[in-house]
């Protein structure tokens, strides 16, 4: 098991950037793996909170790929880093995570947007030629969540965020099925852990609907929550499933359309209906949060979805229910329609 050793939210938490720091690890010389806007927005509070005796290191990262990893890590080692800290959103953490990973530097996750479970995850999602990987990485030694940087960031990424843990219901469900069919080791805690956050998420949906931003802070914290029973469970599966492969398929076929969590949350719908469970209760969810629940909300077309469900269950062996149920064209199409997901 392999989780965060501190974790700080709230408001102006990268105040206390500095004595957190100092809690979590020792360190002289710090890399801040981050982009130009977050960069020029908190660059010059985050130097003043630091110590004195800090040495402080910038590198601005454009994307989440190989190149951009090994271009941190040649940073990491010509300046002789001691502590790596991915500060803004799924690019900047996943970069930053796994070139600390790689270079067996310690790492601080300081998310500003909520997007995501990333935060807290031991797991790097990177792409290759274009195509999404999920990499086994280390577990942040501390997350450091700003509340009210993170209430600023477009709503479009909180919603995301929503997506991202109403996915944990298939997920897990996906789970449950290569526990009962393929005898695949199963982890109750994890597979709770990871459920709960969802249905903080789609319990709360309404409240959320009327005041978002008083939901921040929950929402945050039940990222952390899942990426953490992901630590527990020591792999992927509490968090993500054929939901997830639905959305990496849409990565492939329709690149640049939608956010991670967005798809996600659409794919929930769909792989719900698919396990027989109360499909139409999710898409509520997600309507009220104001995520997407339609794919051409997101400019995609019933042609593109259709092939990103027959994609999906190739794109990795773990067994889930697309793997069960092995999809025909029409099949995904009817899917679709029913769902009324088009
Ligand atoms: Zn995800």
């Amino acid at each position: 098991m392999e989780l965060p050793r501190a974790i700080l939210v709230g408001k102006n938490a990268l105040e206390k950037l500095g004595e957190f720091i100092e809690k979590v690890y020792e360190s002289k010389r710090i890399l801040i793996v981050t982009d130009k806007k977050l960069m020029e927005l908190y660059g010059k509070r985050v130097e003043e909170v630091l110590k004195m005796d800090t040495i402080l290191f910038w590198e601005i990262v454009l994307n989440a790929d190989f190149e951009n990893v090994k271009k941190v890590e040649i940073k990491i080692k010509e300046e002789k880093i001691d502590l790596i800290i991915g500060m803004g959103g799924g690019t900047c953490i996943d970069v930053a995570k796994l070139s600390a990973h790689e270079s067996k530097t310690p790492f601080i996750s300081v998310p500003t947007n909520a997007a995501h479970d990333g935060i807290a995850s031991p797991f790097a999602s990177i792409k290759d030629s274009g195509r999404p990987y999920s990499i086994i990485s280390s577990s942040p030694l501390g997350v450091l969540a700003d509340i009210e940087i993170i209430s600023s960031a477009p709503m479009r990424y909180f919603r995301s965020g929503c997506g991202d843990l109403i996915a944990k219901v298939t997920a897990v469900r996906d789970w449950q099925l290569a526990r009962d069919e393929k005898g695949e080791y199963y982890g109750e805690y994890a597979a709770n852990l990871a459920l709960l956050s969802a249905d903080v998420i789609i319990r709360n949906s309404e409240k959320i609907k009327f005041s978002p931003k008083e939901k921040v802070r929950d929402v945050v914290e039940a990222l952390i929550s899942a990426g953490v029973a992901a630590g527990i469970a020591g792999s992927s599966r509490p968090c993500s499933g054929s939901e997830h492969l639905f959305s990496h398929a849409l990565d492939v076929i329709a690149p640049g359309k939608g956010l991670h969590g967005e798809k996600c949350g659409i794919g929930t719908i769909l792989m719900a209906k698919l396990h027989n469970l109360d499909y139409e209760y999710i898409k509520s969810a997600l309507e009220n949060i104001g995520a997407p629940t339609r794919i051409h909300e997101i400019g995609v077309s019933r042609e593109e979805a259709i092939r990103a469900l027959l994609l999906a269950p190739k794109l990795r062996e773990r067994y889930t229910i697309l793997h069960k149920v092995n999809l025909s064209r029409d099949e995904a199409e009817k899917l679709i329609v029913e769902t009324g997901t088009d």
